[in-house]
């Protein structure tokens, strides 16, 4: 299985964090987690492309992770000659979500059919909404959803990905909460987007101090995976994004109270396990 960062960013913009997205590859599989700003360029440098995707999975609806959706959906139908649908799982509301976004592309898909011969027909999309238990199960990847906790955005899940006795979680914003707890518990990796408390703590705005009631930090997210007994943890969705050279003061919020592997993730990171 392998597990890499293709967006590493936050809300705000950077010339070199995409927004949020992880791709996880198992057994010829394709899966995106979120797909933030940019993810397909992103996906281009690690040679992945919507065609080819088996699913993509949604931790929530906050526009930093989904922003990219449209692209994503519009880009697999044209790039693809035949009819090929794309699988989004996501919380409940996702359906409704993705039948606003075929409404808002309703115009492009018209231009499209009316210009190439060959399309005939929009964009397909099967959306499955999850709260708890099986998300995805082919006979050899599983994948576990379970509620995580964004308050006020709800709902919100988190994922662990399960093939060939190996398991990854890639949870979305969230701070730790039972559902949490559940997916990490003995993960081989566990992904979490975190914020750094001690810095965003230093801006002097109010509507960046807000983000710090629903957000793992570098410190919650690491008793998270010690209590999970997590073997590798991953830092995703960099708020602040660290300045050059202070990379090592998030990892050793981290191993203050997690003793395992912790990677402070930059895009295109890869982890194999
Ligand atoms: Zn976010
Ligand atoms: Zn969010």
């Amino acid at each position: 299985m392998e597990i890499i960062t293709l967006g590493t960013g936050s809300p705000i913009p950077s010339p070199d964090r995409a927004g949020p997205s992880t791709l996880v590859r198992v057994e010829g599989r394709s899966f995106l987690v979120d797909c933030g700003r940019g993810v397909q360029m992103r996906m281009a440098a690690a040679m992945a492309a919507a065609p080819q995707l088996t699913a993509i999975l949604l931790t929530h609806l906050h526009s930093d992770h989904v922003c990219d959706l449209n692209d994503l959906i519009t880009s697999r139908w044209v790039m693809t000659p035949f009819p090929n649908p794309l699988t989004i799982i996501g919380p409940v509301g996702t359906r409704r979500f993705v039948e606003r976004t075929l409404q808002m592309l309703e115009d492009d898909i018209g231009y499209r059919i009316a210009h190439h011969e060959d399309l005939t027909e929009g964009p397909v999309v099967n959306v499955i909404e999850v709260e708890s238990g099986i998300a995805f199960d082919d006979g050899t990847v599983r994948i576990l959803a379970e509620p995580t906790d964004h308050a006020p955005v709800a709902p919100t899940v988190g994922y662990r990905f399960e093939a060939m006795g190996k398991s990854a979680v890639l949870a979305g914003d969230t701070v730790p909460c039972p559902g949490l707890d559940l997916l990490v518990a003995g993960a081989d990796v566990y992904v979490q987007t975190v914020i750094r408390r001690q810095l965003v703590e230093q801006v002097p705005m109010q509507r960046f101090q807000d983000i710090l009631d629903y957000h793992s930090t570098t410190e919650s997210a690491a008793e998270t995976a010690a209590r999970g007994g997590v073997q590798q943890l991953v830092f995703t969705h960099l708020v602040p994004q660290p300045a050059p050279g202070t990379e090592q003061d998030w990892l050793d919020d981290a191993a203050r109270h997690f003793t395992g592997n912790v990677h402070l993730a930059v895009d295109l990171f890869s982890l194999s396990i």
